[in-house]
């Protein structure tokens, strides 16, 4: 198989043709085309499958076939968030996102603690299309009024078996109750625990079970 039998936008593929790329990984072949026809996942995937591009292409598609993600900046609202456990893990998907939408108008941005929450607050008011996430500062912005997630059309939980151990449930709670019911809901992780198995029971809607 190869990347362009899949119905990827030039903008995508010159990118991953630049990258060197050959063939989708086993879990970008199964992901990508259900993830296009949006549907729910729930993916077993380590690290190093090629798992973030396994979301990141096809949500980036999905965006380039909306009219929003053209649009003047100051107009963007946000449709795709994503969650992740640590900061680096979320400065790692982001460039990923920047990488792969280098030819299109798509904006990302990436929010987490430890650093001005008033920076980011002022770069999510210019407006962008993808948040890359973790939980406690997300929900910081959205309880100080900075962030409305009543506009996220694809929720991603990269690593969700870390977020778990790590304390986040509380916080995901939260999360959840400020998107809107009807999403595209995209669940990562390394291991599957009772507990991963409870929560994508709550967040997943007839997933397409991906093991890789
Ligand atoms: P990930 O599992 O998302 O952390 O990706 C692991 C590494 O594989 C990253 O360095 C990617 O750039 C690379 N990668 C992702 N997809 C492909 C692919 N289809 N072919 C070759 N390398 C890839």
């Amino acid at each position: 198989m190869s990347f362009s039998s899949l119905p990827l936008s030039d903008k995508l593929l010159s990118v991953l043709a630049q990258k060197g790329y050959q063939q989708p990984t086993a879990i970008q072949a199964e992901a990508i085309p259900a993830i296009l026809a949006g549907q729910d996942i729930m993916a077993s995937a380590q690290t190093g499958t090629g798992k973030t591009a396994a979301f990141t292409l096809p949500l980036l598609q999905l965006l380039l076939e909306k009219t929003s993600a053209s649009s003047a900046a100051k107009n963007k609202l946000p449709k795709v968030l994503v969650l992740a456990p640590t900061r680096e893990l979320a400065v790692q998907v982001n460039t990923n996102v920047s990488q792969y939408a280098i030819n299109t108008d798509i904006t990302s941005l990436v929010i987490y603690g430890g650093v001005s929450i008033d920076a980011q607050a002022a770069k999510l008011a210019s407006g962008v299309d993808v948040i890359v996430a973790t939980p406690g500062r997300l929900l910081d912005h959205v309880r100080r009024g900075s962030l409305n997630l009543s506009t996220i059309e694809h929720l991603v939980f990269d690593e969700a078996d870390r977020m778990l151990d790590m304390g986040f449930m509380d916080e995901i709670s939260a999360i959840l109750k400020q998107l809107p019911a009807k999403r595209q809901t995209l669940l990562f992780s390394a291991t599957f625990s009772g507990a991963i198995f409870d929560l994508s029971k709550k967040l997943l809607h007839k997933p397409v079970r991906i093991e890789v």
